[in-house]
C-alpha cells in the first residue's frame, strides 16, 4: 500500500484480480507514545494523529467499501472476502521514536502494530447477519494474525476486537474490527492470564455448564453469561476444550464457535429490537501463557434497557467497582427468551 503499509486478503477462493488505485499515504504525524501512570501502575497511550481520522462518512464515501473506477478506498480491489490492513491512524507503531521528556514521568515508544479487519465487502450487516462460513473465516483470520504477530513477529499480547455502534464511538459503519499487537502484556491481560495459570477458572466455567447462565451449546463450544458479568447481558463464548487461542482451534471448534457467535449477536440485537452497541474482544493467551490459558470471545453490551445506555460513572471510575443493575442469571434468562434465528 502507499506509504509501505501492508494489506492482506483472506478468503476461501484464490484472489487474482489486479489492484486498482489506492488512497494516498497519510503525511507523517507525531508518533504515538506511552506514559506510565505512577498511581495505577499501567501505561497510558497518547496518539494525537488519531483525532484526524475519518468520522462517520456516508456510504458513498466509506473507505472500507470495495474500490471502483474513480472511487478510492482503503482496499484497492473491486471485491474481497476478509481484508486486513495496517491502520492509517495507528496508536502503536513499528520501531522506536523520539520521546517527549516529562519531568518525573516514565515514557516509552508505543511499539506495536494496529490492524483493521474488514469482515465483508458489503457495507451493511454485521456479525449477526454474516453467514456461518464467513464467521468461521473471521475466526481463522484472528488465529492467523495471532500466529503472525505473537509467534512470528514476537509481540507479547495480541488483541482482536470489534467496537460496534455509534453509541460507543464507532467512526465507520462498515462491518469491521481491529487488532492491536502490544510489545508488552497490559496489566489487565496479565492479571487475567495469571489467574488462569493459578487455577483453570475458564475451563471450570465451561465444564460446569450452569443451566441458569448457559445460552447455547453445541458439540464443541458453549456460550453463557459469566456469573461475574460486569456489563448487563455480557456474553462469553468458549470452545469446550482448553484451547489457548483461535490459532489452535480445530475446524469443528471454529465452526461451532462461528455458529454461537452469530446467535449471540442476534440475541443481543433482538433483546430491545435494535442493534446492540457492544465491545467484542477475543482473549487469547499472552506470550508465555499458552499452556494454561483457555480462550474466550467476550461481548460487553452497552444497552441496559430499551432507551438506556450503561455508562462507566462515579463508582466505576472512582473506585474501580462495577455496579450492575441486572444479575447475570436474570440477564441469561432474558437473552434465552430471544429467538436467535427469528430475525433476518
Ligand atoms: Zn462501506
Amino acid at each position: 500500500m502507499p506509504g509501505g503499509r501492508e494489506l492482506l486478503l483472506y478468503g476461501r477462493g484464490l484472489h487474482e484480480a489486479p489492484p486498482l488505485a489506492a488512497l494516498p499515504a497519510e503525511p507523517p504525524a507525531t508518533p504515538p507514545h506511552l506514559r506510565w501512570h505512577p498511581l495505577l501502575g499501567e501505561w497510558v497511550s497518547y496518539a494525537g494523529a488519531r483525532q484526524g481520522r475519518t468520522f462517520l462518512p456516508d456510504a458513498a464515501a466509506c473507505p472500507l467499501c470495495p474500490a471502483a473506477e474513480g472511487r478510492l478506498g482503503e482496499i484497492p480491489f473491486a471485491d474481497f472476502e476478509i481484508a486486513v490492513f495496517e491502520n492509517r491512524f495507528p496508536a502503536l507503531v513499528a520501531g522506536t521514536n523520539e520521546l517527549p521528556a516529562i519531568e518525573g514521568i516514565a515514557t516509552s515508544p508505543a511499539a506495536g502494530r494496529c490492524e483493521v479487519v474488514v469482515f465483508s465487502a458489503d457495507h451493511a450487516g454485521g456479525l449477526g447477519t454474516l453467514p456461518v462460513d464467513r464467521l468461521a473465516l473471521l475466526i481463522e483470520v484472528w488465529g492467523a494474525r495471532l500466529k503472525a504477530l505473537r509467534d512470528e513477529a514476537g509481540f507479547a499480547f495480541v488483541l482482536p476486537f470489534e467496537n460496534r455502534g455509534e453509541e460507543i464511538g464507532v467512526t465507520l459503519h462498515h462491518p469491521h474490527g481491529q487488532i492491536y499487537a502490544f510489545s508488552f502484556v497490559p496489566q489487565r491481560a496479565l492479571r487475567a492470564a495469571q489467574a488462569q495459570a493459578d487455577a483453570p477458572v475458564v475451563t471450570r466455567l465451561v465444564e460446569a455448564g450452569a443451566p441458569a447462565l448457559q445460552l447455547d451449546e453445541n458439540g464443541a463450544a458453549v456460550s453463557f453469561v459469566p456469573p461475574f458479568a460486569m456489563y448487563p447481558f455480557e456474553t462469553w463464548l468458549a470452545p469446550r476444550r482448553r484451547v489457548p487461542g483461535p490459532d489452535a482451534l480445530s475446524s469443528a471448534e471454529t465452526e461451532a464457535l462461528a455458529r454461537l457467535l452469530g446467535r449471540s449477536v442476534r440475541r443481543l440485537d433482538g433483546l430491545f429490537g435494535k442493534p446492540m452497541p457492544y465491545i467484542l474482544t477475543v482473549q487469547a493467551a499472552p506470550r508465555g501463557f499458552e499452556d494454561s490459558f483457555h480462550m474466550t470471545i467476550e461481548i460487553r453490551p452497552f444497552r441496559r434497557d430499551a432507551g438506556k445506555l450503561k455508562y462507566l460513572a462515579g463508582v466505576e471510575q472512582g473506585a474501580g467497582i462495577f455496579l450492575v443493575d441486572i444479575p447475570p442469571e436474570q440477564a441469561a434468562a432474558r437473552l434465552k427468551a430471544v429467538d436467535p434465528e427469528g430475525r433476518a
